[in-house]
Formats: structure tokens, C-alpha cells, sequence
């Protein structure tokens, strides 16, 4: 049957009572699109020795990758870059920034020469407008990039392009921002948070390698019941919820790229939950994955 026919068929078909548009039976008829919709990912970053290590949050970070579309090109929202305004990477080749001190030099030897994607830079900027996005061309890949994404790709072989925090803004200026970012993943653009969702540095217990403070885990608990019934709102206004998110949340850098997450959940989807624990006392592992 010719196409011509097909659709002049497909007139006759009425859908719940009413008869459809051409137009409406013409996009029916045309091909599927190329991408899915790509899911979209929270990690927690944890200690930047994850970056070269071969432990349990690693391995599953290796495992996520094989087991999603590969993307086209990956937007990274790191807990490490907060400017006044927003930015995006805009070089063509990211530098490695090996922002973080104390460490041994293995992890400051460590290159990742992912390139950036002038596409994705301009999806990006045009999907946030009215917002003006600013080229950067200072940073690079920060540690809560690359940690990560080392070991999801360490052929470092798919695009890169970081997207700044305004740490200007507060929390429902991030969410409603992050929201503009959701045809990225009807393009193949993997988009990805990296911070933690229990980060409170200056509370650190070194003796408690493998658990949290009561505090730690109560949060890490509420953290995931909040996400799972979608109550955004309520990790919004997170300096109301008392002492465990207090403690956790003591700035809200490692937090926001969660929100980013979160706001980019398409309805059907349900949270995946993975490297589910806490850590050192402060620290939790937690990440969150959206796929359709
Ligand atoms: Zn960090």
C-alpha cells in the first residue's frame, strides 16, 4: 500500500469518537524516532579516590553503563562548579581538574580526555532560554565529573560538557531550571548529577569507615522516601525538616544536582536506588537512576 493510501485509510478510523486530524495520522505514519528517551542519572561521588579505585560504588557505576543506551554526549552537573550565573563547558577539548588536595599522586596523574560537544552546548542553551547560559572556557572536567564518569566510559570517548550551579539561586530556581533541560533526553544526551546526598565534611568520622551517624542514616532513609513518592517539595524546603537534614545538607552544593535529577523524572519512571549506604559517619553513597 502506498503511503498516500495508508493515510487516507487511516482518516476513516475514528479514535474515541473523534475523527483525527491529518496531520495528527501523518506523524503516526512517520518513523519512530532514533533515541529513546535517555535516563538520567544521581550519583553520589563520594571521596575522589573512587575515581581510582576498584570498590563496590565503582563497580556498580561500571555496571550502570553497560546496561543503558550509549549516549550521544553526557551534561554533567558537578557539586564542584558553582558560578554567579550559569555556564556551560564550551571548549572542545575539557581540561582535567584534579580539584581537590591530600590525595596520593596516582589520582593527580589521572587524565580524562573526554572531548566536549558543541551540539550539546547549543541544545543546552537554547532549551534554557530565556536564561543566558555563558561559554566557559576556564574549567574543564572537575572531579565530580570525571570520578565518575571514568568509570563509566574510560575509553573517555563519549562528549562531555559540564553545566554550572548559580550558587546565587535557591532551591526551586534549580528544579524549575532543570526541568527545561527534559528534551535533552529525547536527543540521546545522557544527563547526569554528581554530588551526595548526606555531605557534611566537617563531621567526618574516621573510625566509622562503613556506616553513618544515626543522623546519616535517618536522612539517607527520608532522602529515598521523599524521592520515591515524589515529594520534591518537601526535600525542597529541607532546613525545615530538623537535625538529620541539618547535618546533611550543611551547604547545598553536593545537593542540588539531585534536584536536577529529580526534576527531570518523566511520570512513568520509578526510582532505582543504588549504592544505597552511608559512610564515614556524614557521607552517604546513595545515587538514583530515572530510565523509561
Ligand atoms: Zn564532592
Amino acid at each position: 500500500m502506498k503511503r498516500k493510501d495508508f493515510v487516507k485509510l487511516l482518516t476513516l478510523i475514528p479514535v474515541a469518537g473523534v475523527a483525527m486530524k491529518l496531520s495528527d495520522l501523518e506523524a503516526m505514519a512517520a518513523p519512530l524516532a532514533p533515541s529513546p528517551l535517555m535516563p538520567v542519572i544521581f550519583f553520589g561521588h563520594g571521596s575522589p579516590m573512587n575515581a581510582i579505585e576498584q570498590n563496590e560504588f565503582s563497580l556498580k557505576w561500571q555496571e550502570i553503563a553497560k546496561n543503558i543506551p550509549r549516549p550521544n554526549a553526557i551534561l554533567c552537573i558537578s557539586a564542584h562548579w558553582e558560578t554567579p550565573g550559569t555556564f556551560v563547558t564550551a571548549m572542545d577539548k575539557p581540561q582535567t581538574i584534579h580539584d581537590f588536595g591530600g590525595f596520593p599522586q596516582a589520582l593527580f596523574d589521572v587524565q580524562y580526555p573526554a572531548p566536549g560537544s558543541s551540539s550539546l552546548v547549543a541544545e543546552t542553551k537554547e532549551v534554557l532560554k530565556p536564561v543566558l547560559v555563558g561559554d566557559d572556557l576556564q574549567w574543564g572536567l572537575d572531579h565530580g565529573c570525571w570520578s565518575v564518569l571514568k568509570h563509566l566510559y574510560p575509553a573517555a570517548d563519549v562528549p562531555v560538557v559540564q553545566l554550572s550551579l548559580d550558587y546565587r539561586k535557591n532551591e526551586q530556581y534549580h528544579y524549575d531550571l532543570a526541568k527545561q533541560l527534559f528534551e535533552l533526553r529525547k536527543k540521546g544526551f545522557l544527563i547526569v548529577g554528581s554530588g551526595n546526598m548526606v555531605h557534611n565534611l566537617g563531621m567526618l568520622n574516621w573510625g566509622n569507615m562503613n556506616s553513618g551517624y544515626d543522623w546519616a542514616i535517618e536522612a539517607n532513609e527520608k532522602f529515598k522516601s521523599f524521592i520515591q513518592t515524589r515529594d520534591h517539595q518537601s526535600l525542597m524546603n529541607y532546613k525545615s525538616l530538623g537535625t538529620a537534614f541539618k547535618n546533611s545538607i550543611p551547604t547545598p552544593e553536593h545537593f542540588w544536582p539531585l534536584l536536577y535529577i529529580l526534576a527531570l523524572q518523566d511520570k512513568k519512571e520509578e526510582a532505582q536506588f543504588f549504592n544505597d549506604k552511608t559512610m564515614m559517619g556524614s557521607i552517604s553513597m546513595t545515587g538514583v537512576m530515572f530510565q523509561s
